[in-house]
């Protein structure tokens, strides 16, 4: 039986309720690997709710074990072969690079021509204009944004706290946004549903940053530019990390954080640092990463680096974020660990975060369209404390408690931390 044939077996089901037993049949299959007529032949029923709640508890066994009630996300299946996300040639080459008429003479446009004689420089009157006549949106041209490059100048989006998520303890951290999108692509990322440039944005004028920063300052601050983008991709072209040590050399009590997935640490080996700045990665095991981060750095690379890194004295950083659960998940983890503590030394880390795969629900159609072999989503994945899809309360505090006791193993002084969880989960792994 072909998945679209589901509705017939149907009919008296509405439109919602033939759309709500058709995903669950097909997240199923899709996991199980077996056939939509083997799944509901055991379970048939025409009466919709008996028949929702049977599919529900073959779906989500383990939150059915613990929850009297689950309200999965049921969204229509609607899956576009052209969306499909193609990691072709993982080399960035762009063939057109933009220029805000402002930026016109700006250092950064000089190193993009150098980088890349071959593509197309257009002069444009501003982003926000390019942006208003050239419309685009959806996961076929999120796919193609790696074609196109802004350099524009910030007028306004210096600065922000980061919003973290509602219901959840905050690190108090805050954003230094220079620039959106990644060169990188992981299926997990949101900017694939929080994009709406066709392409990679870099500001030329860092300086405004640097000046607007002094008004905007807080005593003993936390502050980054890892959240719209990764901190090192294209640092070889930007040399972003040159001005920004160079210019918190000047406010040492202000820690700086640079959050990669990239091994791109030339400028930030050569430069004269005043201790105060962290450079970090975001760490899984190499199996995630060949399936879920196209065109990052190694577990190696990464973990070299953040070697060579400690090794020129800047405290390093890192990210068990997101953490994803799969079959096997423990033992693979706890390597990655073993892995790091390997090469460096407990002393020089200035921090380390867990986070277990969350994602908004807007965003699980796009996985579903750009990657449409993946695996992340076959888990068991429920709206949370603040709507967005996550695993199971317990399952979330069995990954918590199994990496906080593998961490205890190197050093109990870690200052390790949750992002974006819920207060509870945080008391019940204190108190455990
Ligand atoms: S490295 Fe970060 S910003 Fe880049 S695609 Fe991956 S998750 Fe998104």
């Amino acid at each position: 039986m072909q998945l679209h044939k589901i509705a017939s077996y149907f009919p008296c089901f509405g439109v919602n309720k033939r759309q709500e037993i058709e995903r669950l049949v097909y997240e199923i299959s899709k996991r199980d690997k077996i056939s939509p007529e083997k799944i509901l032949s055991p379970v048939y029923s025409d009466n919709f709710e008996s028949l929702k709640n049977r599919l529900i508890k073959i779906r989500f066994p383990y939150a059915s074990k613990y929850n009297k009630t689950i309200r999965p996300y049921l969204p229509k299946i609607a899956i576009k072969p052209a969306d499909k996300f193609n990691p072709g040639d993982s080399e960035f080459n762009p063939a057109r690079i933009f220029i805000e008429k402002s930026a016109a003479s700006s250092g950064l446009k000089n190193n993009f021509r150098k980088s890349f004689p071959e593509a197309k420089f257009t002069e444009i009157s501003s982003l926000k204009d390019f942006i208003r006549d050239n419309k685009t949106s959806g996961p076929s041209s999120y796919n193609k944004r790696r074609d196109n490059v802004f350099i524009t100048n910030e007028k306004y989006d210096f600065f922000k706290k980061c919003p973290c998520t509602k219901g959840a303890v905050g690190c108090g951290y805050h954003i230094f946004n220079l620039g959106f999108g990644c060169v990188f692509d992981c299926t997990y990322c949101y900017l694939q549903e929080y994009n709406n440039a066709p392409g990679l944005i870099f500001p030329a004028n860092i300086n405004k940053f640097f000046e607007r920063f002094r008004r905007y300052k807080k005593l003993k601050m936390r502050i980054g530019t890892g959240e719209f983008s990764d901190s090192l991709m294209l640092d070889h072209i930007t040399e972003y990390s040159v001005d920004i040590i160079e210019f918190f050399n000047k406010h040492e009590d202000v820690t700086f954080e640079f959050k990669t997935k990239s091994a791109n640490i030339y400028n930030i080996l050569k430069s004269r640092h005043s201790g105060n700045i962290v450079v970090s990665w975001s760490l899984n095991p190499q199996g995630i990463i060949d399936k879920n981060e196209f065109f990052t750095a190694s577990l190696s690379e990464r973990l070299d680096s953040a070697e060579k890194c400690a090794q020129a004295g800047y405290k390093v950083g890192f990210h068990f974020d997101p953490v994803i659960y799969f079959n096997g998940w423990e033992k693979e983890y706890q390597s990655v660990i073993d892995l790091l503590f390997n090469k460096i030394n407990p002393k020089d880390i200035a921090w380390i975060s867990m986070g277990t795969f969350r994602l908004k629900p807007e965003l699980k159609p796009l996985i579903e369209n750009r990657f449409p072999d993946n695996k992340i989503l076959d888990e068991e994945l429920l709206a949370g404390y603040d709507n967005k899809l996550r695993y199971p309360y317990g399952l979330r505090y069995t990954i918590y408690k199994s990496l906080l006791n593998s961490f205890k193993k190197y050093s109990k002084k870690l200052p390790i931390y949750l992002c974006m969880e819920e207060i509870s989960i945080w008391q019940d792994l204190k108190s455990a």
